[in-house]
């Protein structure tokens, strides 16, 4: 064997984060995560987990007692939702209007489900009628939709329309509302979302490790009533309740340094206040909306559907996307991203995303998208 390798120190690019996530984060976030570590069952680390949670709470615009942090990424908060509501034998409805869309039928397959869709074209939201129509047709025990679907930049209205037609039915609703939790309205209590996943990287631009789930009671008591566990053991949500629940007692190191991050990313959606935050948003995002429009480019979300945090802007004729994702990343440090799935090649997504929401980004997004055009 070699002599050990010679690593320089890491200094990585100094990149502005437009792109569908990760954001810019917050240097006070940046600041918390350069604390010194306690123990996962220190006492000071338990009122931290009682502060993140009431702070997710906040967030969320809920009451649910069953609020936590998962340690993974969004995906795993979705594996999570997904395998622990979705039993063997239960039928889910999952919507077929995007990428993450899939991802949930995946995982519902894997929790031993069957999964039938409600069909919508890609870059359009879910239409309540055909919501009821698939009801009819399949009468599913969980319906997931994706609130905020950051693949078209689409967002879906209409959320209670969904959940009442879901509850008339028997069926629990989850959400996914990784795109925009902290940067677009979301209530689950008000909306009647039985369980919400999110991601921490994006609107509440805090570094991916910990991300948020919230279940309410009905969802809890199915999940602590199954026959079968769910295949996941670091995922099964009745084991997690050993630690974020009344026990505190161990189950998995909890990723400290992250929770930490989030605790802060909170502290800063509490401070600028949800709904403030939400219009912050749609401001900022309405600049650089009008600005990509007057440079003559065409959005590909109609505008009732827009979504803030996320736009999705098509390719023009002739222009390589991928050559202008490049440049801008090497002429300006600036991250955009190409479209996914059946937007591949067709539309750039450019994040607004949290403390990468910013006027001043706004500007140096479409000065740099300028040059690259011409
Ligand atoms: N759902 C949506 C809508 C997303 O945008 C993403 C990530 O971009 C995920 C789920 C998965 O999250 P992660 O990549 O953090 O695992």
């Amino acid at each position: 064997m070699d002599g050990p390798p010679t690593v320089e120190e890491l200094t990585p690019p100094e990149r502005t984060l437009m792109g569908p996530g990760p954001s810019d984060v917050h240097p006070r976030v940046l600041k918390a995560m350069s604390t010194p570590l306690v123990g996962h069952l220190d006492p000071s680390f338990i009122d931290i987990m009682n502060e993140v949670q009431e702070l997710l709470r906040y967030t969320f615009r809920t009451d649910n007692q069953w609020t936590i942090p998962v340690s993974g990424t969004g995906s795993a908060a979705m594996e999570a939702a997904v395998g622990n509501v979705v039993e063997p034998g239960d039928t889910m409805l999952v919507p077929s209007n995007g990428y993450f869309g899939d991802r949930m039928a995946d995982m519902a397959r894997r929790a031993g489900g069957e999964v039938v869709t409600v069909d919508a074209p890609w870059g359009r939201p879910l239409d309540p009628a055909a919501v009821a129509d698939a009801f009819d047709e399949h009468s599913p025990d969980v319906f997931g939709f994706v609130h905020a679907e950051t693949s078209t930049g689409v967002l879906q209205p209409s959320v209670s329309e969904l959940t009442d037609i879901a509850h008339e039915n028997d069926a629990l609703v989850i959400a996914d509302t990784v795109t925009s939790i902290g940067g677009v309205e979301l209530r689950v209590d008000e909306w009647g979302v039985d369980v919400a996943y999110a991601g921490p990287q994006k609107c509440l631009s805090c570094p991916p490790g910990a991300s948020p789930l919230t279940l309410n009671d009905d969802a809890m008591d199915k999940v602590l009533s199954r026959e079968e566990d769910p295949r996941s053991w670091y995922l099964d949500i009745s084991l997690l309740e050993g630690y974020w629940g009344e026990e505190r007692a161990y189950h998995h190191t909890a990723p400290i340094t992250n929770v930490y991050a989030l605790r802060e990313a909170l502290r800063l959606v509490a401070e600028e206040g949800i709904e403030s935050r939400w219009d912050r948003h749609r401001r900022v995002a309405s600049a650089l909306k009008a600005g990509v429009e007057g440079m003559g480019l065409e959005m590909n979300a109609p505008e009732e559907f827009w979504l803030p945090s996320l736009n999705t802007v098509r390719v023009p004729g002739g222009v390589d996307d991928g050559a202008v994702i490049q440049y801008l990343l090497d002429e300006y440090d600036l991250e955009i991203a190409s479209g996914l799935g059946a937007l591949s090649g067709d539309i750039w997504r450019i994040g607004c995303m949290g403390h990468s929401a910013r006027r001043k980004n706004v500007s140096y997004l479409l000065a740099a998208l300028g040059d690259a055009l011409t």
